[in-house]
């Protein structure tokens, strides 16, 4: 089946994938310490740095005053005579009793440079409060594997906003340059106040703040909106429906039982881009915006919807929001499920809910559409491109494709590996409800690495880092420390 398919493949795909597979095989990361040297990092060290954009040097030096204070070394500019690889984000660094040297092509790879070394330092010993800091001596050069790397995080009701801040902070130190923003009802729209639950935290300003925050630490939010299926923005094991449960009089613009949209209703596709308007304004008007479209089981059963053909429903519904966004200047991301035919056998061990009228629809489908092919089972791990067949498909097709693990951590280096290989989009590491405990460590290390091409972190505690963003925010609340809320639930001595 596997090598019918490759067969299947146009040449010109098959070049490309040969090609970009000796690219692949690159190791970008170089990085050689010595951990037991130590150099001194603080008000008296000098670093020098190396970059084309003039605002760099502020940068860098406003944020080493933010992170040590009165022990803030000095930035100059100057040259280091250090090599950078090509590529926006690519940086080189070197430490040494002479200091510290930084030269990258970009503010992004200065960030990324700086996050290493952030890491990596530590207070100097023997005094009773911190008086400088210690770097171990190291020469690097590096540039990630993928350019587009997100985490995509959920805003349930249950969720504190901190921890949220937490992860977006958290993963721009791990050098994610993007986070999608799955608000779970928790986005207050002013103009449609009936849509989210009554007690949303993402305000308009709350939403302005944390899009500041991201593009000064180097990375960009993504606003979601599930347009299709997942329409009660509550976890379907819990049947609850932000809108329809409170606000039952908006029951026309949904499936019978809420949990799609009604797609033949006119009246939906004005609401979702009135909403998608909305949120993207807040959201700084990103260059993306999530629409989801998973699990739209149920879909096409109310009496008007069944008159038209579903795909031709569906690519008029997705055609038409992806053309909204590219008015806005934005090209839409969605779910991969629904377009792969669920009886397709190809496709087996692998993530598909379509309908048997999937591969229409896919044929119809705006190539402007970025496919999130989530696959969550390490089964699909392998080394070469027969191993992802279905992120392969929609390569094949023509289409922009992100692979999107979860906490399937042996798939995501191989699955990171073949999107390398066949000039994939990028890379989402979704976490849903398990942003928390050492399943939060494990999906941002594993899924950072992946992402990268090479570690993110050297000898660095998941630990030490969550605290450097909690000290950024300057956190006094029990609750917003550590990797869970409690230690002991709450009402654990009530009885
Ligand atoms: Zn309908």
């Amino acid at each position: 089946m596997k090598a019918k398919f490759v067969c299947r493949l146009s040449s010109v795909f098959c070049l490309a994938v040969a090609l970009a597979a000796s690219a692949a095989d690159v190791k970008y990361q170089d990085f050689k310490w010595e951990k037991d040297t130590l150099v001194p990092f603080g008000a008296t060290t000098t670093v020098t740095l190396e970059c084309p954009d003039p605002a760099a040097a502020k940068w860098l030096a406003s944020h080493y005053k933010e992170w040590y204070g009165d022990a803030a070394p000095k930035v100059v500019a100057g040259a280091t005579g250090l090599k950078v690889d090509g590529g926006d984000e690519a940086y080189a660094a070197s430490t040494d009793a002479d200091g510290v040297k930084i030269a990258a092509n970009t503010l992004a790879g200065v960030r990324w440079a700086s996050y290493t070394l952030r890491q990596l330092a530590i207070a100097k010993r023997s005094t009773f409060k911190t008086d400088g800091y210690l770097l171990p001596k190291l020469t690097t050069k590096d540039r990630p594997h993928l350019a587009f790397r997100a985490v995509h995080l959920c805003c349930f009701p249950e969720t504190r906003i901190q921890q949220i801040e937490r992860a977006i902070r958290l993963a721009a130190l791990m050098k994610f340059n993007y986070a999608i923003i799955e608000p779970w009802g928790m986005y207050k729209s002013e103009k449609h106040p009936w849509w989210p639950w009554p007690n949303a935290y993402l305000t308009k300003a709350e939403v302005k703040r944390l899009v500041a925050i991201g593009k000064d630490i180097g990375i960009t939010l993504i606003p979601q909106v599930n347009c299709y299926g997942h329409a009660s923005s509550a976890r379907g094991c819990t049947i609850k429906h932000c809108t329809l449960d409170i606000h039952p009089e908006y029951e026309p613009l949904y499936e019978p039982g809420g949990w799609c949209w009604c797609i033949s209703n006119p009246e939906t596709q004005r609401v979702l881009r009135e909403l998608i308007a909305e949120i993207h304004e807040d959201f700084g008007n990103p260059p993306f915006f999530h629409i989801g479209c998973d699990e739209a089981f149920g879909a096409q059963s109310c009496p008007e919807c069944v008159k038209t053909p579903h795909a031709e429903l569906a690519i008029r519904h997705f055609n038409g929001l992806a053309e909204f966004l590219k008015s806005r200047g934005a090209r839409a991301m969605m779910w991969h499920d629904m377009l792969l035919e669920k009886s397709d056998r190809r496709w087996d061990g692998f993530i598909k809910f379509g309908r048997k009228d999937a591969p229409s629809i896919l044929d119809g489908l705006s190539k402007d559409i970025v496919i999130c092919d989530w696959q969550y089972w390490d089964k699909t791990k392998g080394k070469d491109g027969k191993d992802w067949p279905t992120i392969s498909h929609f390569a094949e097709k023509g289409f922009s494709v992100a692979g999107c693990p979860w906490t399937n951590y042996k798939a995501m280096m191989p699955m990171a590996n073949h999107l390398v290989k066949i000039n994939g989009f990028g890379f989402v590491e979704t976490t849903w409800h398990h942003l928390r405990g050492k399943d939060w460590e494990n999906m941002y290390k594993h899924g950072a690495h992946a992402a990268w091409g090479s570690p993110v972190s050297h000898d660095v505690s998941f630990q030490r880092s969550l605290r450097l963003v909690g000290n950024d925010m300057k956190v006094t609340d029990y609750l917003d420390t550590g990797y869970l809320s409690n230690q002991i639930p709450p009402g654990w001595w009530a009885h």
